[in-house]
C-alpha cells in the first residue's frame, strides 16, 4: 500500500513527522512537506538565535529526510489561500498540521497598539530574516527597551539587543539588523517578570550567556531572591539557573555600558507615550499560590521599545476547528483532530519545550495514522498537488531550489558568518526562475 501523506510546515514538527513515517512506512509512503515559505526549516531559519548556530546544525538531520525515498518539499504554497483543507483531505490519506505558533499572544494592556511596542515574533522574525518582517520598524533611539517575559524568547531578544556588531558578526542574523542595531542607543534593557527568580522558565546555558556578554552586565535585586535554601526544592537545572541569577545579584557594578535589569515581581499595567510608546508602567506583585497578585504599587520604566516575549498562538485555517482558549488546534492524547487530519508540535500541544520535544510528537501521529488509515485511497497524490497548483498559477519551490538558494546565501555570507539571508520573497523565487 502506497499512503500520501501531506505535512504542513516545514519546521522542526513538519520533519520529526516525516522521519516518524519514512521510519514506519520506509519508501511505500509518499511524503509531501508544504511550506507558506519558499525554504525549508521554520522555527529553526526564522526562530532559533541566529548566534545559536550550534543548535542550528539539526537542519542536517531534516536534509537527511528530505532526501528520504518519497519525500518532497513543495514551498511557496500557503494551506487556506493557495490549497484548502478539503482540497488536501481529497488528495492525500492523512494530512498534518505542523504549522506551529506563529502569532504573538496580544498583551491586552492599555497602550499595547503603540508604536514600539512588538511582539516576539516579530522581532525575532525581524532578527532573523523572516520576509514577513523584514520592513518591521523597531525604535532603537531610546535609552531603554523593555521584555516582557520570563522565558528564553525574552533572554534571546535582550541578548541580541546587548551584544555588539562585533559578538553578532559571525551569526547569520539578518544584515538589515545588525545596520540598524550597530546605530542602537539602547542602554537599559529591562527584562520584566510577573513573578519570581523560582517561576522563571530561563535555562541555565541561556542564562549563563548573560554573564560573558562583552558589552552588557546582568543585574539582579539581591531581595528579589528567595532564602537559598529554598533553592533545594528545584530541580537540578532550575537550581543552575537560579545559581547564575544569585552571582548576578553578588557581582559588583562593573563599567560596562548597558545593563540588564531583571525586574521580577513585576506585572506590565500600561504602555504610555505620546504618539508612541515611552514608558512601561509596571504594578509590583507579590506571590499568593504561586500566582502573581498586584499590590498596587506602580512604577514607570521609561523605554521606546517594547518587546511582549509572552508566548504564541496558531493561525487559524480555513476548514480547521480551533480552541480559542488553548490558542491552537483541538486535538486527542495522539494528535488526531480528526480521523485524516492531525496536528503535531506547538500546533498540537502549545509553544513549549525544545526542538527535540517534537521528535516523540512526530512518532505519536504517525501512530494514529497507522491505526486509522489501514488502506490508502490510492492515486498519485504529488502530481494531484502540483496539478492544482499550476492550474492556479502558484510558483512551488523543492528541495533542489533550496540547495541552489542555500549555496547562494553561505557564498554572500560576510567574514565569519555561516550566511547572509535573502530577505525578499520576490528576491527568493527570482532567483529560483
Ligand atoms: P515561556 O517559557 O512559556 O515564557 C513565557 C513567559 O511569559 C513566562 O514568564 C510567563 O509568565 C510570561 N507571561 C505570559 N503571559 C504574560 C502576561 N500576560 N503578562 C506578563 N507575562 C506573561 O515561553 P517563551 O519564552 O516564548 O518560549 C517558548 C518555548 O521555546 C519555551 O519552551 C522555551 O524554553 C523555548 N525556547 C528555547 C530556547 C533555547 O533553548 N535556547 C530559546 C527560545 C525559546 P508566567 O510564568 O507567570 O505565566
Amino acid at each position: 500500500m502506497t499512503l500520501n501523506i501531506a505535512i504542513i510546515g516545514a519546521g522542526p514538527a513538519g520533519y520529526y513527522t516525516a522521519e516518524a513515517a519514512l521510519k514506519r512506512w520506509g519508501g511505500t509512503a509518499r511524503i509531501d512537506i508544504i511550506d507558506r515559505l519558499p525554504t525549508p526549516y521554520g522555527l529553526i531559519r526564522a526562530g532559533v538565535a541566529p548566534d545559536h548556530q550550534s543548535i542550528k546544525a539539526v537542519t542536517k538531520r531534516y536534509e537527511a529526510t528530505n532526501l528520504g525515498a518519497g519525500v518532497r518539499f513543495v514551498g511557496n504554497v500557503a494551506v487556506g489561500r493557495d490549497v484548502q483543507i478539503a482540497e488536501l483531505l481529497a488528495i492525500y490519506d492523512a494530512v498534518v498540521l505542523s504549522v506551529g505558533a506563529p502569532h504573538d499572544k496580544p498583551l491586552g494592556i492599555p497602550g499595547d497598539d503603540l508604536p514600539g511596542v512588538l511582539g516576539s515574533g516579530a522581532f525575532v522574525g525581524w532578527y532573523n530574516g523572516h520576509p514577513e518582517f523584514a520592513g518591521l520598524q523597531v525604535p532603537l533611539s531610546h535609552h531603554g527597551a523593555a521584555i516582557i517575559g520570563n522565558g528564553n524568547v525574552a533572554i534571546d531578544c535582550a541578548r541580541i539587543l546587548a551584544k555588539t556588531c562585533e559578538e553578532l558578526e559571525t551569526s547569520d542574523i539578518a544584515q538589515h539588523s545588525v545596520d540598524a542595531l550597530r546605530r542602537s542607543a539602547v542602554r537599559d534593557i529591562h527584562i520584566v517578570g510577573r513573578r519570581g527568580p523560582h517561576q522563571a522558565s530561563f535555562t541555565t546555558k541561556e542564562m549563563g550567556e548573560l554573564g560573558h556578554l562583552e558589552r552588557a552586565q546582568p543585574l539582579v535585586k539581591p531581595g528579589d531572591l528567595p532564602p537559598v535554601e529554598e533553592d533545594a526544592a528545584l530541580d537540578p537545572g532550575d537550581r543552575k539557573t537560579v545559581t547564575h541569577l544569585r552571582n548576578f545579584a553578588a557581582t559588583p557594578r562593573g563599567d560596562k555600558p548597558i545593563t540588564i535589569h531583571f525586574e521580577f515581581f513585576r506585572r506590565p499595567v500600561a504602555v504610555e507615550g505620546n504618539g508612541k510608546a515611552e514608558r512601561l508602567i509596571v504594578e509590583t506583585t507579590r506571590l499568593e499560590d504561586g500566582k502573581a497578585v498586584g499590590t498596587g504599587e506602580l512604577h514607570a520604566i521609561p523605554c521606546g521599545l517594547v518587546i511582549a516575549c509572552i508566548g504564541y498562538r496558531t493561525a487559524t485555517i480555513p476548514g480547521v476547528p480551533y480552541d480559542e482558549g488553548l490558542g491552537r488546534f483541538p486535538v486527542d492524547g495522539e494528535g488526531r483532530i480528526f480521523k485524516g487530519l492531525y496536528a503535531s508540535g506547538w500546533a498540537r500541544r502549545g509553544p513549549s519545550g525544545t526542538i527535540g520535544t517534537n521528535r516523540p510528537d512526530g512518532f505519536a501521529v504517525v501512530d494514529a495514522i497507522g491505526a486509522d488509515v489501514s488502506e490508502s485511497r490510492g492515486g498519485d497524490a504529488p502530481a494531484a498537488l502540483d496539478a492544482l497548483l499550476a492550474g492556479r498559477g502558484v510558483k512551488t519551490t523543492h528541495f533542489a531550489n533550496w540547495q541552489a538558494l542555500d549555496a547562494h546565501e553561505v557564498s554572500r555570507a560576510r567574514p565569519g558568518a555561516p550566511r547572509e539571508k535573502l530577505v525578499s520573497l520576490a528576491e527568493m523565487l527570482g532567483l529560483i526562475g
